[in-house]
């Protein structure tokens, strides 16, 4: 069992002048809030962070981090609050037990190896803090460690996770001695039996080598000192998992494994890397195709070495590795080799970027002299532009930055995303346009009725999404054209005595051709577009039908309504054509009982004017059709209101406490100042109809010192 002083015993060891006060603080408070709680094992509870530091201190990480270590359960399993945590031990630890906290948190379903990539990367995104993860990782291997005691399913859900999730993180990170171990830990309860039997087959097997391996490391050192190379052999068996996933992925059985044992040659330098290459194949036959060149062009997490397979004495392979000694710290200890313990030394920037993934750190530390202090202070994001998050059902999806609940409708299906009609994040009811947060549990809401929404358009951050909804905006809007440039033909043929429905079947194709459309819809989708005149149409119609060209020029008032009366989205009527698209002129605002006419505009639906509008008199008299109020319950309706007054104390809050009172929302308010001191009040306010108006303009005209109130039309 670790005891605490094994901790500082560590640190000394490779920072004599350490100051262990913050640690030795957090060993204190940890045993005092864990006091009582016991293990699963039966050890008291305090030994886990404990030998959870430990870990982090065998890393040589620093004193944030292997106090931090021995704090990581205290917020989750105790009465200890992370306010407190930040209180004593400051912010720098506070933040490292919240991120391990929160990563406690996060549920994983079963059958996670589908998804490991992304939830890998979520846990990397919410590490945010390198150290986050490192203490995870402690943290996991302390567990795994001490797995036995745990009920069988959760051995097994623990061991999956490990496999799929932890271990090749603590891989991605370089730290090969707590990958490995990780492994052959999962291993072991996944699969028990196997892992018996090639536990005991490779005891054996190595056993009967012993002295092969003896010789084999005799041979090397003793050629090595012939070329005045010194250097530290040694031979061990590979980690029983990585045999394992060998067997399994050649398909071969134990006695097909010939390099059971790796060697490894340590030496002091690059260049002595390449001169006992050079020796060792002088020595064996190489294995065609096996070399591999890792200080040249070392793995992203930053591995160097040689490697090489060669025939050895007896006719066997034998894989050999050849490094410096520093190579194989960072082959072992990964990130931590490189930050932690030395000081004063930075990475190269050619050595940052085989980082691909841990770019962006690499770029802020080139800027510290001190690699611990680039540790200490740096509170960087590792993956800035992206975020993860679940679905209810546990499926991990990943997303940009920024992205919405409608995002993630989409990316779940086009259908859901069209009829999204609000979502739940954790449980919450919360708005559309709400940005998804790393760990986030997201479920859409859809009702048939809900379709997409132009707005959503301006925050939407996906791609998919963006595209998904213009399609829908753009075969919407093609529908209504399509009806709409029906509804005009079929009232200029009316109007000129003549059957559309008839005609267009029997000369449709002809008049289109006329026209270059390909068919007769694609010119009737050009007249609701406003691209060509009803008119055109009809004149070319009579000039087939008549080819002496007796165009008639009796025109007739059009009552019949073809179609009925469909109620639109504005609480507007329009005579006669299908469901359309309704704005209601900005130039004019106009509200209920206000005289209204409808104009058909080029492409973008109908739009709503006031009689009186003087845009009006210069429309094209053949798009306007007939329109009436319907209002809708509830529905309001932007008006322009100006009100001038005395130039008073308080009068603003007056008039907007007179228009509140009749319940009428002001959407805008300016107001300016007439030479003669008069106050000018130009407001936007949202009112059912005249009559609800009319009530709030003589509320405002009873106002002492108001000197006139009226609406305004442009
Ligand atoms: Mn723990």
């Amino acid at each position: 069992m670790i005891r605490f002083n094994d901790i500082l015993d560590k640190i000394y060891s490779y920072f004599p002048d350490a100051d262990t006060s913050l640690v030795e603080k957090a060993y204190v408070y940890s045993a005092k809030v864990h006091a009582g709680q016991k293990r699963l094992s039966g050890a008291p509870y305090l030994t886990h962070p404990v030998a959870v530091a430990y870990i982090l201190a065998e890393l040589r990480l620093d004193n944030a981090s292997i106090a931090a270590g021995l704090l990581h359960d205290t917020v989750e399993d105790t009465l200890a609050t992370i306010e407190e945590v930040e209180e004593i031990f400051g912010k720098d630890v506070a933040q490292i037990v919240d991120g391990v906290t929160k990563l406690s948190k996060i549920q994983f379903h079963s059958k996670i190896y589908k998804q490991a990539e992304n939830i890998r990367k979520m846990i990397l995104a919410m590490s945010k803090d390198i150290r986050v993860l490192l203490v995870k990782l402690a943290d996991r291997l302390h567990n795994m460690r001490t797995l036995e005691y745990q009920r069988e399913d959760r051995r097994i859900k623990i061991a999956r996770e490990t496999m799929d999730i932890y271990a090749p993180l603590a891989g991605r990170l370089g730290i090969d001695k707590i990958k490995v171990e990780l492994e052959d830990l999962a291993f072991r309860y996944l699969y028990p039996q196997e892992y018996q039997d090639l536990c005991k087959k490779v005891e054996d097997r190595l056993g009967e080598r012993k002295a092969y391996v003896e010789e084999v490391k005799g041979l090397i050192a003793k050629k090595m000192a012939e070329f005045g190379i010194s250097c530290n052999v040694t031979g061990r068996p590979k980690h029983l998992y990585g045999i394992f996933r060998k067997m399994h992925s050649r398909d071969v059985s134990l006695d097909q494994i010939y390099d059971l044992i790796a060697f490894r040659i340590l030496v002091k330098t690059p260049k002595e890397c390449y001169e006992a290459l050079g020796i060792v194949h002088s020595l064996w036959k190489q294995v065609p195709g096996r070399f591999k060149d890792y200080i040249s062009l070392p793995k992203t997490n930053m591995y160097q070495s040689l490697h090489t397979t060669v025939i050895g004495p007896y006719g066997e392979r034998m894989e050999i590795q050849i490094r410096t000694e520093e190579m194989d710290k960072v082959a072992n200890e990964g990130i931590a080799a490189h930050w932690l313990y030395k000081e004063g030394k930075i990475i190269t920037r050619e050595q940052a970027h085989q980082f691909d993934w841990l770019h962006q750190l690499m770029e802020w530390q080139r800027e510290l002299e001190d690699p611990r202090e680039f540790l200490e202070s740096v509170k960087m994001d590792l993956f800035p532009d992206e975020v993860y998050v679940f679905t209810p059902r546990g499926e991990v999806k990943e997303f940009p930055r920024g992205a919405t609940p409608i995002d993630f409708a989409y990316a779940i299906h086009s259908d859901v995303g069209h009829h999204c009609s609000g979502a739940r994040i954790n449980g919450q009811m919360v708005p559309l346009k709400q940005e998804l947060k790393n760990g986030d549990v997201v479920e859409i809401i859809t009702s048939e009725q809900h379709v997409p929404s132009r707005d959503w358009l301006k925050f939407v951050k996906t791609s998919r999404a963006r595209a998904r909804i213009r399609q829908w905006i753009r075969t919407r809007e093609r529908e209504k054209s399509l009806v709409l440039g029906k509804e005009l033909c079929i009232r200029e043929f009316k109007r000129h005595r003549l059957n559309f429905n008839e005609l267009m079947k029997t000369k449709g194709p002809e008049i289109a051709r006329i026209f270059s459309f390909k068919t007769p819809k694609d010119m009737l989708l050009a007249v609701g577009y406003g691209k060509i005149s009803p008119s055109h149409i009809v004149r070319k119609m009579i000039r087939l039908e008549q080819p002496e060209g007796a165009e008639s020029s009796e025109k007739t008032e059009i009552k019949a309504q073809s179609h009925g009366d469909v109620k639109g989205e504005k609480g507007i009527l329009i005579h006669g054509l299908g469901d359309v698209m309704i704005h209601l002129g900005r130039c004019c605002s106009p509200i209920p009982d206000d005289e209204v006419i409808g104009y058909i505009t080029k492409g973008r639906g109908v739009t709503i004017h006031r009689e009186d509008c003087i845009n009006v008199r210069n429309l094209d008299p053949e798009r306007q059709v007939e329109v009436t109020w319907d209002p809708v319950e509830g529905a309001t309706y932007p008006v322009k209101i100006r009100v001038i007054s005395a130039d008073q104390k308080g009068m603003l809050a007056a008039v907007s406490n007179a228009i509140s009172a009749e319940e009428a929302n002001i959407l805008k308010a300016r107001v300016s100042i007439t030479p003669d001191y008069n106050a000018i009040f130009n407001f936007t306010i949202e009112v059912k109809d005249r009559k609800h108006l009319s009530k709030v303009l003589s509320n405002v005209r009873r106002i002492e010192g108001i000197i006139h109130v009226s609406r305004l039309f442009s």
